[in-house]
C-alpha cells in the first residue's frame, strides 16, 4: 500500500509522472478517473487552501470526500487517535488525508496498513503536496529548475512547508539557501544569511513564509512591523530584478509581503493555489490508482 507522508515515499520516476498528469490535468480536466473511490479529511489544524484543494481535486475526479470535523468527534470524548482511525479505516475508504500538530502522526497511522494515508500537514516536519505544488509552479515558470536558487526566506524553523520544500528542491538539484533573524533560524547546513539584501542577487525564487506565532511559546517580536522592515518583500526590496515569488499562504499583508507585491506578475501566490488542485489531482491518482 502506498502513502504519501513525505514526498521521499515516491521516486523520482513517480514525481515526474505526477508533474506530468498535473500538466495535462490543467491543459484538460480529466473525465471521473477515481468515480469508485471514497477520501476521509482528518483535519485536527486548521486549514484554507489544502483541505479545500484536496476536496476540489478529488471532486473533480470524480471520487467522493467525507469530511471529519475532529472539534465535534469522539477525539473530543477521549478517544485515541488511532482508535478514531481504526474506526474510520472500518468503513473502508480508499485513502485518509490527515493534518495534525505533531511531526510523526501521519506516518504512525500508515504504519497501520490499514488505508492509504495522505500527510497534508504535519507539525514543523512535512508538508509533501505543498513541496510538489511548489515545484510545479516554478517548473511552469522556467523549464528547466536544476542549479536554480531559492531563497527560504521568513519564519523557517516553524515551517513544514521549508521542510519539505528543502527536502525536494535539493534532491532535484536546486540550491537553497535560507534568510530569517535568528530565532526563525533551523539548524541545518544549508547557507543562512540575515539579510535578504546580502543574497537577493543570486536567487531565481523567493518563497516568503508566514511568522507562526502560534508554535512559538514566547513571543519572539515585540513589534513585527521591525520584522517587516527587515523581510517583508516589497517592490523596493526586489526592484527590476527577475524573481519569482511564492508563498504558502495565508499571506500576513505587509508582514510577509507587501499589498503592492502581491499585485506584481512575479507574485505567483494565486498560481501556485490553482495548481495545487492540478497536482493534488495527479497525487490522488498516483496513490489510488497508479500504485
Ligand atoms: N498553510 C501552511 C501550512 O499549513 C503555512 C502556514 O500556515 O503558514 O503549513
Amino acid at each position: 500500500m502506498q502513502h504519501l507522508v513525505d514526498t521521499y515515499d515516491f521516486s523520482e520516476k513517480q514525481i515526474a509522472n505526477i508533474l506530468k498528469d498535473a500538466r495535462a490535468f490543467k491543459k484538460q480536466m480529466p473525465s471521473q478517473l477515481l468515480r469508485d473511490k471514497l477520501l476521509i479529511t482528518l483535519f485536527f489544524e486548521s486549514s484554507t487552501r489544502t483541505r479545500s484543494s484536496f476536496e476540489v481535486a478529488a471532486k473533480r475526479l470524480g471520487a467522493a470526500v467525507v469530511h471529519l470535523d475532529p472539534a465535534k468527534s469522539s477525539t473530543n470524548k477521549g478517544e485515541s487517535l488511532e482508535d478514531t482511525f481504526a474506526n474510520l479505516c472500518a468503513m473502508e475508504p480508499d485513502g485518509v488525508i490527515i493534518r495534525h500538530e505533531y511531526n510523526n502522526t501521519p506516518r504512525k497511522l500508515a504504519d497501520k496498513e490499514l488505508t492509504c494515508v495522505i500527510n497534508a500537514g504535519a507539525g514543523n516536519y512535512a508538508h509533501p503536496t505543498q513541496a510538489l505544488l511548489d515545484y510545479f509552479t516554478m517548473l511552469e515558470h522556467f523549464g528547466d529548475l536544476k542549479g536554480k536558487t531559492i531563497a527560504i526566506v521568513g519564519d523557517i524553523v516553524s515551517s513544514r512547508v521549508a521542510s519539505s520544500g528543502i527536502r525536494l528542491f535539493t534532491r532535484m538539484g536546486m540550491n537553497v539557501v535560507l534568510v530569517a533573524p535568528q530565532p526563525f533560524m533551523p539548524d541545518n547546513d544549508l547557507p543562512k544569511y540575515e539579510q535578504l539584501d546580502d543574497v537577493i542577487d543570486n536567487v531565481d525564487i523567493i518563497m516568503s513564509l508566514r511568522a507562526q506565532l502560534e508554535r512559538h511559546k514566547a513571543p519572539i517580536f515585540e513589534d513585527y512591523e521591525e520584522y517587516a522592515k527587515e523581510y517583508c518583500i516589497t517592490s523596493e526590496r526586489l526592484g527590476e530584478r527577475n524573481i519569482l515569488l511564492l508563498h504558502p499562504g495565508p499571506v500576513m499583508r505587509n508582514i510577509d509581503i507587501s499589498d503592492e507585491m502581491l499585485e506584481d506578475s512575479r507574485c505567483k501566490v494565486l498560481e501556485q493555489v490553482k495548481n495545487g488542485v492540478f497536482v493534488r489531482m495527479a497525487i490522488l491518482k498516483a496513490l489510488l490508482l497508479d500504485s
